[in-house]
């Protein structure tokens, strides 16, 4: 096994004084904002979804293409979807 020092590519790094996005994985970043919910900071999904969608994407026997096509499921499902934690303070504060 090769040591973190003695591996060829890496150089380095440089430390910077405001946060970058990597632009290579910028749409991935947006879709992933698109997804949490801006009050509660949750994944847009329900429970069940959002544990389904959790196995499909930590299965190691997945490819790139099938994590890739999943992510898609998880971006046009949290698009319909509202978020289940404002949806349950909602009807308790309709019940109160
Ligand atoms: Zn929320």
């Amino acid at each position: 096994m090769v040591k973190f020092c003695d591996c060829p590519g890496h150089f380095g790094y440089l430390k910077l004084a405001l946060l970058v996005f990597n632009v290579g994985f910028f749409n991935c970043i947006l879709d992933m904002f698109k997804c949490i919910c801006k009050s509660c900071n949750r994944v847009i999904l329900m429970e069940k979804d959002r544990r389904e969608f959790l196995k499909k994407m930590r299965n190691p026997r997945a490819d790139a293409l099938q994590k890739s096509a999943t992510m898609k499921k998880v971006r046009d499902k949290c698009k319909l979807s509202c978020c289940p934690a404002v949806i349950t303070k909602m009807v308790w504060l309709k019940m109160s």
